[in-house]
């Protein structure tokens, strides 16, 4: 990875994000327009998200209410005044000429979390996991500007359905040292932010927005270099792309002798790099003041409480919890916890069997992979959890062999059946009675008396090819275990 070589110059990253999430309101921040995605450009608007003279905002409760679970879901203060400002700027996507914002005084400040971060693999090839700590400088609401759409050879058009949604805007202190970090801090936000039911996390959709600030110091400094900002984030592979080739140009820069420009960056996918935006000479003056038509937010200790009491377990501590509950390793934890509905399969199908490891395992492997082949969710998953428990149940009691059991699921998935039928109807149970499998046994055993007089020989590696002969001769429905002891006894008999 490239800090690798970064830390072979002497370099060490140091990386803080700035990352806006929209907020899942049913209408916007300042007015009652609907925030609706895709509808008619320009038809969510009212004079207050236009910005027409006279018309006064009121805060939306909602909004409130998700942006404190957020502080809260990040160890954050919750501030209990707070107070809205006007940040001014001219642009053609914002009507009002500023927005409306938080500046000296945010909804919340000094969050925390603790969270696993990728540091390298093991042996086996798994991920291993070291726990970082990386803290949060503020949390503040304001609202979403509108739209430009550019099109080649045309004007430029504008909509203002996207203007007043509310926002979150989450700014870390400059806590990471590499992109990785950067990466699974991102990764670990967004899912806290789906678990809370907040933000849908869509960063094509642009629902979530992120700016990354990285700057270089000689390995050991305490001082920060100068930084840069590169925006236009757009996914994830595109922040740990432009963090690796920003490190890259500026350990460049300053091998050479020359100092690092603070400036805004763009990340250009066409050409694999960032590019210059806009340097510090350019940069705003945003003249805050005091939005004069809002009160300042004061949230109340009672309604703190309940929005506290309110709170889904989180990501993390769910997936501590699934460790030390379940015994399950860390990587499985990580996957099952990924998302909510996810976990929430997991334990549900857990109160209909035991097996927490059995459970993960189908979860992880032939569940996962059909849904991702159908692009589905688990929330429309054709398996119901009380489904997975029973075949987890006639694995266990030997009814199915394991082998069959993937037949039956895949079954089971295609049809929405539960597994009882599909194993009546098309005779799948397996073969345990002794009586039953002997017979096969020794028809396998007479068809095949040259490799029987081998076996007795001292070519014992052909056991292999006689249980093989008695699963294709049961259509794999032999108890294993059974068929070996079987073979073993009659092959060891003395003719
Ligand atoms: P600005 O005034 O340029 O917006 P801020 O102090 O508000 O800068 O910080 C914005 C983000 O940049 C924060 O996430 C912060 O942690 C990060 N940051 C600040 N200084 C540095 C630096 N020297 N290197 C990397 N990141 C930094
Ligand atoms: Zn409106
Ligand atoms: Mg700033």
């Amino acid at each position: 990875m490239g800090e690798t070589g970064v830390a072979g110059m002497g370099f060490e990253p140091v990386i803080g994000l700035e990352v806006h999430a929209q907020l899942l309101t049913r209408s916007k921040i300042f007015c009652g327009c609907s925030t609706r995605f895709g509808a008619r450009p320009n038809s969510n608007t009212c004079p207050v998200c236009l910005g027409l003279p006279g018309a006064l905002p009121v805060l939306n409760r909602e909004a409130v209410a998700m942006a404190v679970k957020a502080g809260l879901a990040l160890g954050c203060r919750i501030n209990r005044h707070s107070v809205f400002a006007r940040k001014n700027y001219f642009y053609p996507d914002l009507p009002k000429g500023y927005q409306i914002s938080q500046y000296d005084r945010p909804l919340a400040s000094g969050g925390a979390v603790e969270i696993p971060v990728a540091a390298g693999e093991t042996s086996t090839g798994q991920t291993e996991y070291r726990r970082e700590r990386f803290r949060i400088h503020r949390i503040h609401l304001e609202d979403d500007a509108g739209k430009s759409i550019h099109i080649p050879g045309d004007d430029t058009h504008v909509n203002l359905n996207r203007t007043g949604v509310p926002l979150i805007e989450i700014v870390t202190e400059a806590d990471f040292r590499s992109p990785q970090e950067a990466f699974d801090f991102l990764t670990y936000l967004r899912k806290v932010l789906l678990y809370l039911g907040v933000c849908d996390g869509n960063m094509e959709e642009g629902s979530l927005r992120c700016d990354a600030n990285v700057s270089l110091r000689p390995a050991g400094d305490e001082r920060f270099g100068t930084k840069t900002e590169i925006k236009n984030l757009n996914s994830f592979r595109f922040l740990r792309k432009a963090l690796d080739y920003e490190i890259r140009r500026q350990a460049r820069v300053l091998e050479e002798g020359r100092r690092v420009e603070q400036e805004t960056r763009l990340w250009d996918e066409d050409s694999q790099s960032t590019l210059t935006m806009r340097g510090k000479e350019e940069a705003h003056d945003y003249r805050y003041f005091p939005e004069p038509d809002l009160l300042p937010v004061v949230i109340s200790e009672e309604w703190m409480n309940e929005l506290e009491a309110s709170l889904p377990e989180l990501p993390e501590a769910r997936r501590a919890r699934f460790v030390s509950e379940f015994g399950l390793d860390d990587e499985t934890a990580l996957i099952l916890t990924q998302a909510r509905e996810f976990a929430d399969y997991f334990e549900e199908t857990l109160k209909h069997c035991n097996g927490p490891a059995k459970v993960a395992n189908w979860m992880v492997g032939d569940l996962t992979r059909d849904l991702k082949r159908d692009g589905r969710s688990i929330v429309d998953c054709p398996v119901s959890p009380e489904s997975l428990a029973r075949l987890v149940d006639l694995i266990d009691s030997g009814a199915i062999s394991g082998r069959i059991a993937k037949d039956v699921f895949a079954e089971m998935y295609a049809s929405r059946r539960a597994p009882d039928g599909i194993v009546q109807e098309r005779g799948l149970r397996q073969i345990s009675s002794t009586g039953e499998l002997d017979a096969i046994v020794e028809a396998v055993l007479a068809a095949n008396p040259d490799k029987v007089e081998a076996f007795r020989g001292g070519k014992e590696g052909l056991l292999g090819f006689f249980v093989g002969q008695i699963m294709r001769q049961t259509k794999g429905q032999a108890n294993p275990q059974l068929a070996n002891r079987l073979l073993m006894e009659r092959l060891k008999e003395r003719p």
